[in-house]
């Protein structure tokens, strides 16, 4: 039990803990810098004192280092999800795509994560050329969809992963479209909507 306490519990802290609370509320600092405020940042690290390499690794859920990137490729091996892919293999031989592949591309997703928190502004004017898909329309279904995994439905869609809604589609349709509510809100943040 402490072992997997271990192996989960930085997760949840950066990712749960800090990243989605941080995402609430401290949008507008978020949105300009993709990334929380200083003072935030000292708080989550006074306030969660046995994580502070989860935290540090990860820039409070915000991203990856390296040792934070093994971590995550780390936590996938305990994790049943790519091991879905394989016991429907049988079945269904293109389940391992659904269930391994968006597993395998998770952690990585997280290099381009904070370009998903930032406002449309911040995003054009700091993007590097590596990500600039980012500012396409398929870019855009991302960012539409990792906001939604922050303020709605955050236990559905696949979102910051790309093809991943795609390829889970194939098997059900439980990946949702923004509601006007969220589309409104998402408008007022200065997130590009049309
Ligand atoms: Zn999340
Ligand atoms: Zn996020």
């Amino acid at each position: 039990m402490k072992f997997c306490n271990s192996i989960f519990h930085p997760f949840y802290v950066q990712h749960w803990l800090a990243h989605h609370k941080h995402v609430v509320i401290d949008t507008k600092h978020i949105g300009e810098h993709g990334k929380c405020s200083e003072h935030l940042r000292l708080k989550t690290l006074q306030q969660y004192p046995k994580n502070t390499k989860a935290l540090l690794n990860s820039s409070m859920g915000m991203g990856a280092n390296i040792s934070g990137l093994i971590y995550q490729y780390a936590l996938l091996v305990f994790t049943p999800l790519p091991y879905c892919g394989l016991v429907f293999w049988y079945d269904k031989p293109w389940s391992l795509l659904t269930y391994l592949l968006p597993s395998l591309l998770l952690p990585l997703s997280t290099i381009y994560h904070k370009y998903l928190h930032m406002s449309d502004v911040s995003r054009r004017k700091k993007i590097p050329w590596c990500f600039r898909w980012l500012l396409s329309d398929a870019g855009d279904q991302v960012v539409k969809k990792h906001f939604m995994h922050h303020y709605m439905n955050n236990d559905r869609n696949w979102n910051f992963i790309v093809f991943a809604d795609t390829i889970t589609d194939l098997f059900d349709s439980t990946n949702l479209e923004p509601d006007d509510r969220t589309i409104e809100y998402m408008k007022k943040l200065g997130l590009e909507t049309e």
